[in-house]
């Protein structure tokens, strides 16, 4: 019975597997190898050799903000994370497991937080409207309102305060950055490690620097600077 409901599904499957944009994705794959290959016969020997990026990029899932094309750089260049609305949440293992990996294993030398202009994660977080599960990540973006209420509730278009939340939540997941332990024990260890604050305006494609790039840790909060002697207790 199990092996016949498999089947029927996988027959089902197999059906998907012929719409055009399904096969669009086959095609356009094949395209691409050929142009690689035209332009560097080496290319996917060399690829298969290892990665060495120096940059961790932690942008939106937004379809429209590929970190590899925004930034012109090439396969092996760029490790990446995205989620809703760029999002550093201290207790988001996928997250942290990049981090580490990125910091401690690959040691890149540039985190960077990618937010966008028009996002629609922000834009959800500012109403109060219920889209399902996803009240519950976004609800990291309403504390960060929370903390801007005031600036952001003096800016009567609907649009300009998206765009302004957009920036200070970028904003904030660099500070978020900065309180992890995998990048306070980098700085402690004097690894070559710098966090920054971008944001994409996807109508010109350009990006903008939010002027929030940090080395260490003193910007922040005493109890959010942690030190790394051992303790005997809590
Ligand atoms: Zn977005």
């Amino acid at each position: 019975m199990t092996t016949n409901n498999q089947n029927n599904g996988h027959a089902a499957a197999l059906a998907a597997t012929s719409s055009k944009s399904y096969q669009l994705l086959i095609k356009g794959n094949r395209d691409w190898v050929e142009k690689q290959i035209t332009a560097d016969a080496d290319f996917f020997t060399n690829l298969a050799k290892g990665q060495s990026p120096e940059v961790l990029w932690i942008g939106c899932s937004d379809s429209r903000v590929p970190a590899n094309e925004v930034t012109g750089t090439r396969p092996g260049e760029v490790f990446v994370h995205r989620n809703i609305a760029n999002v550093v949440v201290h207790s988001d293992m996928n997250l942290l497991s990049v981090l580490d990996y990125a910091v401690n294993v690959l040691k890149v030398k540039h985190v960077i937080v990618a937010g966008h202009y028009g996002c629609g994660g922000v834009a959800a977080a500012m109403s109060n409207k219920q889209f399902g599960l996803i009240d519950n990540w976004l609800r990291n973006i309403k504390d960060v309102y929370r903390l801007h209420a005031e600036e952001l509730d003096a800016i009567d278009d609907q649009n300009e305060r998206v765009n302004r939340l957009v920036e200070l939540n970028a904003m904030e997941q660099v500070y978020n950055l900065c309180k992890t332990t995998i990048v306070q024990n980098a700085w402690k260890n004097g690894q070559d490690l710098s966090v920054h604050g971008w944001v994409i305006d996807l109508k010109t494609g350009l990006i903008k620097d939010l002027q929030v790039s940090s080395v260490g840790a003193d910007h922040l909060g005493f109890v959010y600077q942690v030190n790394n002697e051992p303790v005997a207790a809590l």
